[in-house]
């Protein structure tokens, strides 16, 4: 896997994933990620990315002010 910015080696790594909702806030820990070696971009699988969509979707219209912290690993299982 290489960079699409820099064409660096990528790693498999799991990241934490912030998405601000409205007045909220949604962390989701432990998502596995691809990360640049280089410049630190991140880049999600399709299916990753799917199901990362789904948990913020299915948190955005309850989150109000709320920090919500997802375990990713946890929330697809
Ligand atoms: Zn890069």
């Amino acid at each position: 896997m290489k960079c699409g910015i820099c064409k660096a080696e990528m790693e498999e790594k799991t990241v934490t994933y912030t998405e601000d909702i409205k007045e909220g806030v949604v962390i989701v820990r432990h998502v596995p990620a691809y990360v640049c070696t280089e410049c630190g971009n991140i880049w999600y699988s399709g299916t990753i990315a799917v199901q990362l969509e789904k948990i913020v979707d299915t948190l955005a219209s309850s989150i109000g002010t709320e920090v919500s912290i997802i375990n990713f690993t946890k929330s697809v299982a």
